[in-house]
């Protein structure tokens, strides 16, 4: 255990009080960049969650989700990312998966896990589970967001509905590939 100011950094204090002043809103990475800004890297917008899955040589899948993408929220407010199942979901048997975005809807859709159901009881592949999850399930909740994905061959998916996600991917041996917007 630790004491609260542990967690404290200069920076992202500094990034909520100018939130507060200029927007007064919540502000998720996903949307904040290009409509309010032309440099999709200004550290005024760029707050995010990150999000890991992998799959190693022997076969086991891992994901894992940091907390503190969303600026100026609820004091007290549980996002998705720390509720597995929701933000977070990992099983050697189907697929692991890190989620992004607006976290209630991701609860509300239990987003993570559900592309593992998908894939497991309905027999989608990666690609049809994520796209489902991500482009059907989660707009008709109101939705805006994305996910990492790899499954257990090794396949990846990283969609996403709303105007960029930051992401990135690599094999071993290959050099690996980034991408903000679409
Ligand atoms: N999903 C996170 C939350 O709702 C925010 C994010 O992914 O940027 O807390």
């Amino acid at each position: 255990m630790v004491e609260p100011d542990f967690f404290f950094t200069q920076e992202r204090f500094d990034q909520l009080h100018r939130a507060q002043a200029e927007h007064g809103r919540v502000l998720l990475d996903h949307d904040g960049a290009a409509a309010l800004h032309d440099d999709p890297i200004d550290p005024d917008r760029k707050f995010g969650t990150v999000g890991a899955v992998a799959l190693d040589a022997a076969g086991n899948l891992a994901a894992a989700t940091s907390t503190g993408g969303m600026t100026n929220k609820q004091a007290g407010r549980i996002g998705d990312t720390p509720i597995v199942g929701a933000g977070c979901y990992a099983n050697n048997a189907t697929v692991a998966v890190s989620t992004t975005g607006t976290g209630e809807t991701f609860m509300r859709g239990v987003s993570a896990y559900d592309v593992s159901a998908l894939m497991e009881y309905a027999g989608l592949s990666l690609q049809q589970a994520t796209d489902k999850v991500v482009m059907e399930k989660l707009l008709q909740l109101g939705g805006s967001g994305g996910l990492i994905a790899v499954d257990r061959h090794g396949n990846i998916a990283l969609p996403f509905n709303s105007e960029g996600m930051y992401r990135g991917f690599g094999y071993v041996g290959d050099a690996p590939s980034v991408g903000i917007y679409r």
